[in-house]
């Protein structure tokens, strides 16, 4: 028997994040995210679980990202009736993700059983509807950092602050394994220190295995300052050109903290002439959440707030919330800079401002987020000359830069000062959650740098602890 960990995501690829962890008297899962991007992996999240739902008895939840959270629905919906643990900021920004995800669901596969149809193959259930995702809220329990939460089957959880979006949390478990009171660390995803609203990701010093993340394992980010200056001359590249500005961000963390950045270069009259359009109903409703749990924003954005700074708004801010406001944006030429999701273009309206603005010279398309492979962001990012969306060939002449100091995610730095926290010399590592190539430049500088045990698990390999 014994404990074991068995990865079901984000193992040598980015989403899908999903670990199950299975003790003497207990099963409990870390994370139940989807696969986003590549077709190999995002059929895995039609396909049967590897375990029996029922049995499982806590979902611990990182954060609120779909690919942690987004096959939730998709458990309770086949039978889990647990209890999901995650923060307060994490239970509200799920509750509007899950339906957006649901919505994406529908028009996805109707897309893709029409593709099946035509090749003569069963057609596919939608992973969930909107009514799983409504419904599996009631099984969501919340839980406040730095608490100990007894789960009662062998298992203690504590949440620690990771400042990647908010509410999102490093995992403590306790543990005893073969007798012996273990601790293990899940970073779920680490927060880029440069990220101005939320805190720095919170510094641990106690585990015997660490699942650590390593989406920018391979990459260093560009200094606050250069990203900034990079902004700076974007809209200025614009601003000459007469063209817009598309900023395709994560409607959760990303847009709030661009909206941020915007109103600062707004007060330094970097905007002079530009309107800025936030164009996703799901960050507008994120918006609204962060507004009302700014009790977890980091110190300064709190004391800023008190003396009347408000981060979500400024006088050339304009939220587009009917369909009719998103329409109008498509005749605009010049002089827009439109803040809108998905972050890797995978759906919702950026496709439409894609469409409309991508071919044209003049323009410019920001990037701040990552980009993973297989999405239409990765593939603008990569260079190619012309990308598909809604089925026509659209050309990439629009200026493409990529603002990496945005990023939600620590770079192989900032990963690397966190890990060295830990004390413990015979600490297992275990790289998780970056593209095979991230992952094990990752595993390898560890390596180098201290003499610890660093293993790169394989989709679906399972460990005995
Ligand atoms: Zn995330
Ligand atoms: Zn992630």
């Amino acid at each position: 028997m014994g404990t074991s960990v068995q990865f079901f995501g984000a193992a040598r690829t980015v989403t899908g994040s999903k670990y199950l962890l299975t003790g003497e008297k207990g099963k409990i899962l870390i994370d139940f995210g989807m696969f986003r991007g590549e077709d190999r992996l995002t059929q895995k999240n039609y396909e049967e679980f590897d375990f029996n739902p029922e049995e499982i008895q806590y979902v611990i939840l990182t954060h609120a990202h779909i690919d942690h959270s987004g096959l939730i629905p998709r458990l309770v919906k086949k039978g889990f009736r647990g209890r999901i643990l995650c923060t307060k900021p994490t239970l509200d920004l799920c509750k509007i993700m899950f339906l957006d995800a649901a919505h994406v669901e529908s028009i996805e596969i109707e897309w893709r059983n029409r593709k099946r149809q035509r090749a003569g193959k069963p057609l596919l259930e939608p992973v969930y509807n909107a009514e799983d995702a409504a419904f599996c809220m009631t099984y969501f329990e919340t839980i406040e950092y730095g608490k100990i939460k007894d789960l009662k089957n062998g298992f203690k959880v504590k949440f620690a602050d990771a400042g990647h979006i908010l509410g999102s949390a490093i995992v403590e478990i306790s543990a005893k394994i073969d007798g012996e009171e273990k601790k293990l660390v899940f970073s779920g995803d680490l927060g880029n220190e440069m990220q101005e609203l939320i805190r720095d990701p919170e510094k641990l010093v106690n585990a015997d295995y660490l699942f650590i993340e390593s989406t920018y394992g391979d990459r260093l980010h560009k200094s606050h300052k250069d990203t900034i200056r990079e902004f700076e001359n974007a809209i200025i590249s614009a601003e000459r050109d007469r063209g817009n500005i598309i900023i395709p961000a994560f409607a959760v963390e990303r847009t709030q903290e661009i909206i941020f950045e915007l109103s600062h270069m707004y007060k330094r009259n970097n905007l002079d002439g530009f309107s800025v359009y936030v164009d996703s109903p799901l960050a507008i409703a994120a918006t609204e959440i962060f507004e009302a749990n700014s009790r977890y924003f980091d110190e300064e954005t709190k004391t800023a707030m008190k003396k009347g700074v408000h981060p979500f708004s400024f006088p050339s801010l304009v939220y587009c919330k009917r369909m009719e406001d998103s329409r109008a944006l498509n005749d605009l030429k010049s002089n827009a800079i439109i803040v809108s999701a998905s972050g890797m273009c995978e759906a919702g309206r950026i496709k439409h401002h894609l469409k409309h603005n991508l071919w044209r010279e003049e323009c410019v398309i920001i990037f701040t987020g990552y980009q993973a492979i297989g999405t239409t962001g990765r593939a603008i990012v990569d260079g190619v000359k012309t990308v598909k969306i809604f089925g026509e060939d659209i050309a990439v002449r629009a200026k493409i830069f990529t603002l990496g100091g945005f990023s939600g995610h620590a770079d192989q730095n900032g990963l690397l000062k966190w890990l060295f926290n830990f004390k413990n010399k015979k600490m297992q590592v275990f790289v998780v959650h970056g593209e095979e190539k991230s992952a094990l430049a990752f595993a390898e500088k560890i390596r180098e740098k201290k003499k610890l045990q660093v293993t790169v698990p394989e989709l679906g390999q399972k460990i005995k602890l």
